[in-house]
């Protein structure tokens, strides 16, 4: 078998089923956002690391080294934020090829670095090497978080009703505009930065893994109707999912109909948006969205349900179901 017939995922669960290892109480490992390891009743150490590869993740001639230092960073700030860590530190490793401008690599220090400021995270090693001709860059993050806090995608409960914290579909439209080489407009520069610069959530997965009614939580990296199986699959559980309640922003709306796109396929598919993904107890979801609201002046959106493990995944669309198992993006 070669391995794109096992897929990523496939990759993943073969590997951890060949694992000879039992881990201490407390200890996670392979299956959620990040690692964690317990130091005491106060604190755990969450830990997680993300690759980004040149031609895979992003591609050199199309965005600025600023932006994809910026980008480095938040996506694994995002897996912290995921399970309602605090970021501490972070490990960077450069592979490089020789021929490199090193004006590029001190631009891409200065994104990563403004948004570390900006979230109290420390440099504080890595390991640089060369590479034949492509750029690969590799960052393992650490961060803080307390035990009783800490929201896992295991933890979903039967009939939580399922949120985003932001609009989804943006990022994957900005990768749409850039990879059709579009002239720029005032929407697709939105949807572009969108997907350039996202914003970790640090203060939202704080605030969400603060409160009892949530049950389970994750970040959006590879799309909703990717990682909500994700939490399918570790809470053992059903999804239903009303696609006409996606978060769609105005400038998503425009595109689409500009492109002859479908802004909900792509909100459910897209990936990259790095909001978060959380369920919540039907009976304190009011309560929460008040919070919410009060703290952070704008909402988050109810997308859907948890459902029972024999009912499976439904994705709805106008009251239809949808399989959007095509759409997706694998590694493999
Ligand atoms: P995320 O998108 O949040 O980074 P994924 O859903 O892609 O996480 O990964 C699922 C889990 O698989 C994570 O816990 C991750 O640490 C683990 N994982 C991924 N690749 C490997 C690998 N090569 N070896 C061990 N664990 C892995
Ligand atoms: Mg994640």
């Amino acid at each position: 078998m070669i391995l794109s017939e096992l897929g990523e995922l496939g990759l993943i669960e073969r590997l951890s089923s060949k694992l000879k290892q039992k881990l201490p109480d407390g200890v996670f490992g392979i299956g959620d956002d990040c690692a964690v390891i317990p130091v005491s009743q106060e604190l755990s150490y969450l830990i997680t690391t993300d690759a980004l590869i040149e031609d895979i993740h992003f591609f050199k001639n199309k965005i600025l080294p600023q932006d994809l230092g910026h980008k480095s960073l938040a996506v694994n700030l995002s897996d912290i934020a995921a399970m309602g860590g605090i970021p501490h530190s972070v490990f960077l490793t450069l592979s490089l090829p020789k021929d490199l401008d090193v004006y590029w690599i001190d631009k891409f220090f200065d994104g990563f670095q403004a948004l570390a400021s900006k979230h109290n995270t420390l440099l504080l090693g890595g390991d640089t090497t060369g590479s034949v001709n492509k750029i690969a860059i590799s960052l393992t993050m650490i961060g803080y978080v307390h035990p009783q806090k800490i929201k896992f995608r295991s933890s979903a409960q039967l009939e939580d009703i399922i949120c985003v914290t932001d609009f989804i579909g943006d990022s994957g439209a900005g990768l749409a505009s850039i990879l059709e080489n579009q002239k720029e407009t005032d929407d697709s520069v939105y949807l572009i930065s969108r997907h350039f610069r996202p914003e970790p959530n640090i203060e939202k997965g704080v605030f969400l893994a603060g409160q009892h009614s949530v049950n389970a939580m994750m970040d959006v990296s590879d799309g909703v109707y990717s990682d909500i199986q994700r939490i399918m699959k570790a809470s053992h559980c059903g999804v239903n999912i009303d696609m006409d309640r996606f978060p769609i922003s105005d400038q998503l709306r425009r595109f689409s109909k500009k492109n002859n796109i479908d802004e909900l396929e792509m909100a459910a598919t897209g990936g990259e948006d790095y909001c978060l993904l959380f369920t919540v107890s039907r009976d304190g979801v009011d309560e929460l969205a008040k919070l919410y609201f009060e703290k952070f002046k704008q909402p988050f959106y109810p997308i859907g349900e948890i459902t029972s493990l024999n009912s499976g995944l439904v994705f709805m669309n106008n009251k239809k179901i949808v399989s959007l198992q095509k759409k997706i993006f694998n590694h493999f």
